[in-house]
C-alpha cells in the first residue's frame, strides 16, 4: 500500500512493505536455505491477505511441520503451528467453530500428502471452507531429505537412493476428484500468478487448494540434477506450460527433461461448503423439519 507523505516540506508518496506490519520482524532473519522457495510462497500469501477486502484480524494461518511449517510462525497473524500432518484437522475444526475466520493452511508436500493425506482427501470430500496452500519440493527438506508422497518416479533422495520406485500422487488430480471448489497449480517462478491465485482462494466458498512447486537445492536439488539455487527456476522457465483447462489426469510430475509441467487455474466451481450445508441442517432442525 501507498500513501501520501510530506517529508522536509516535499510530498514524497511513501511505500509500505509487508514485513512492516505482516510479518514477525523480530523472528527475522528466517531459517530457510539459499535457493529455497518458501519465502516467495511467504510473500505470495502476505500480499494476498494485504489485498483481501477481509479483516486481518480475520485471517488464521495454520502450518504442520516442517521446512514450510515455520512459515505460520512469521505471520504477524493469528497462527498454529501444528502436529505433523495434521494441520488441516486443526483447520477444519477451527473453521467449523468460527466461520467468520478465513483459515488459510500453508504446509508441505510430506505433511500435507505423505502423513497428513488422508486429512486431505477427507477436507476436500467434504468441501469444507478453508484454503490450503501446498509447497511441493519433492521430498522431506528439514528432516534431511527423505522421499515422500510426491517424489517423482526414479529421483534419488537419501531413502531412494537407487531411484524411487513409488508412483507419486498427482495431486491437483486428487484433490479435484475428491471434490474441491478451487485447485490450482503454479511454481515459484510464477510469483503473480501465485499472489493471485491465493487472493482468489480467500474469495471461494468452500476447498480451495493451491500446489506451488518449489526448489530444495539442498536435499532434493543436489541428487537431481538442480543443485543451484537456479537450476530449477531455470527449469520452470524451460517445462511450464499455462493450460486452466488441462486434463488433470494427465498432469502428474516427473522433472525428466523435456516434460511439460503444467500449471493454471484447474478448477473454480461453486459446491456448497460444509459450513453452508452444517448452517442449512440447522435452519431444518430448528424450523423442526427433523422430527
Ligand atoms: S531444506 Fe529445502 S525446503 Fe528446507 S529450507 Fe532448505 S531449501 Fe527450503
Amino acid at each position: 500500500m501507498s500513501e501520501l507523505q510530506v517529508l522536509a516540506g516535499r510530498e514524497i508518496i511513501a511505500q509500505s512493505h509487508v514485513r512492516d506490519t505482516l510479518l514477525r520482524a523480530e523472528r527475522l532473519p528466517h531459517i530457510w536455505c539459499p535457493g529455497c522457495g518458501i519465502g516467495i510462497v511467504l510473500g505470495a500469501y502476505a500480499h494476498a491477505v494485504e489485498r483481501s477486502s477481509i479483516p486481518v484480524e480475520k485471517h488464521v494461518c495454520i502450518s504442520g511441520i516442517g521446512c514450510t511449517g515455520r512459515v505460520s510462525g512469521y505471520m504477524n497473524l493469528d497462527s498454529f503451528h501444528t502436529t505433523h500432518g495434521r494441520a488441516i484437522a486443526f483447520a477444519t475444526g477451527m473453521a467449523l467453530f468460527r466461520p467468520e475466520l478465513e483459515i488459510t493452511v500453508i504446509s508441505g508436500d510430506g505433511d500435507i500428502t505423505t502423513i497428513g493425506g488422508n486429512h486431505l482427501i477427507h477436507a476436500a470430500r467434504r468441501n469444507v471452507d478453508i484454503n490450503v496452500i501446498m509447497v511441493n519440493n519433492f521430498n522431506y527438506g528439514m528432516t534431511g531429505g527423505q522421499h515422500g508422497a510426491t517424489t517423482p518416479l526414479e529421483a534419488k533422495t537419501y531413502t531412494t537412493p537407487y531411484g524411487n520406485i513409488e508412483t507419486p500422487f498427482n495431486v491437483p488430480y486428487l484433490v479435484a476428484a475428491a471434490g474441491a471448489s478451487f485447485v490450482a497449480r503454479w511454481t515459484t517462478l510464477h510469483v503473480r500468478q501465485l499472489a493471485k491465485a491465493v487472493e482468489r482462494m480467500m474469495e471461494v466458498e468452500g476447498f480451495a487448494f493451491l500446489e506451488v512447486v518449489s526448489p530444495c537445492p539442498p536435499t532434493f536439488g543436489e541428487f537431481n540434477g538442480f543443485p543451484e539455487a537456479l537450476d530449477m527456476m531455470e527449469y520452470f522457465r524451460k517445462h511450464c506450460v499455462v493450460d486452466h483447462s488441462a486434463d488433470l489426469s494427465k498432469i502428474g510430475i516427473g522433472l525428466k527433461p523435456g516434460e511439460k509441467l503444467v500449471v493454471g487455474n484447474f478448477v473454480d466451481r461453486r459446491r456448497p461448503s460444509y459450513q453452508e450445508l452444517l448452517e442449512e441442517m440447522r435452519g431444518r432442525a430448528m424450523g423442526g423439519e427433523h422430527k
